[in-house]
């Protein structure tokens, strides 16, 4: 069978989808398919191809965690409401073992966490050795929602990009990979998503009246959004810019960076602690 990732992928994700210096979000068009050349049925097919290739990356970085390797991966998944996060999880971070996912979602501090430094809370979720870790929203929610609301001082929040930067660093060297990726959806599509919600009985759970509000900030989030591209897409820890519009191509588009992810880490299956061929005769004899 011809291979589709070579058929249709003409630049890889990792290349066209990274954060570049100056580019601006408002010249990003939310229902391109960077990179790509294939259709919607193309990408669904695609989907399923490469998404058991990431289950099996991830089951091989999970069996050398119970071998003693520290290391883990981390995908920051982070945009506007609708954008397709919780999407991303079950699409994307579905096709792997759960056993082997650190999953954690950030919204409104809680009265306790309020208590604590805001990166207190992010600290704790990291993923162990051997996982791979999932925010659904992250520690860049202090410099996006609390900046457009003004929830702290300009003094306050200006200080957090370069903390995060430290914060991120030291991450890094203590062995996780982290792939931040940026959804972005066009406000259009955020009101077809939203009418969605509204017109199905089965999605009105989804649906929160404050995102409408939230929708008259959208130049503010804007502005937040490429501030943060700008001053915390690192040489150790980039940020990719998705276009979002079309889910069917951020899902594949994420899957194709967790890949390249685990494939910059060379794994390969753990050899065996015990000798091969006595426990063969054991089991034999047993
Ligand atoms: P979602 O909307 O993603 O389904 P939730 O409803 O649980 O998830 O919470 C998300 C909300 O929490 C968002 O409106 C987000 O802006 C808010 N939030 C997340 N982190 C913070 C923070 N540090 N300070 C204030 N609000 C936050």
């Amino acid at each position: 069978m011809a291979d589709t990732k070579r058929d249709f992928w003409q630049t890889p994700a990792v290349e066209i989808l990274r954060s570049r210096p100056g580019q601006s979000i408002s010249d990003l068009d939310r229902n391109s398919t960077p990179g790509f050349t294939g259709d919607k049925s193309d990408g669904g097919r695609l989907l399923e191809e490469r998404g058991a290739d990431l289950s099996l990356l991830q089951e091989k970085l999970y069996a050398n965690g119970r071998s003693g390797d520290k290391r883990s991966i981390l995908l920051i998944l982070q945009g506007m409401d609708t954008a397709g996060k919780g999407g991303m999880v079950r699409h994307v971070i579905g096709h792997v073992d759960p056993g082997g996912v650190d999953h954690a979602s950030f919204g409104v501090p809680t009265p306790e966490e309020k208590r604590h430094h805001y990166l207190w809370r992010i600290n704790k979720a990291f993923p162990r050795a051997g996982q791979l870790g999932v925010f659904d929203r992250s520690h860049y929610e202090d410099v996006l929602v609390v900046r457009v609301h003004d929830l702290v001082p300009e003094k306050v929040w200006s200080a957090r990009y370069d903390e995060i930067n430290q914060f991120e660093k030291e991450l890094v060297d203590n062995g996780t990979t982290v792939v931040k990726v940026a959804m972005f959806v066009s406000m259009d599509e955020q009101r077809r998503r939203l009418q969605e919600r509204l017109n199905r009985p089965d999605k009105h759970w989804k649906y929160n009246p404050a995102d409408v509000t939230e929708r008259k900030l959208w130049p503010a989030y804007q502005a937040a959004y490429q501030a943060v591209l700008d001053k915390t897409s690192t040489d150790y820890a980039p940020w990719y810019v998705i276009p979002s519009d079309r889910k069917w191509y951020s899902r594949i588009a994420v899957t194709e960076l967790l890949i390249a992810a685990f494939e910059e880490l060379d794994l390969h299956w753990p050899t065996a602690d015990f000798d091969v061929e006595t426990e063969k005769r054991r089991l034999a004899e047993s």
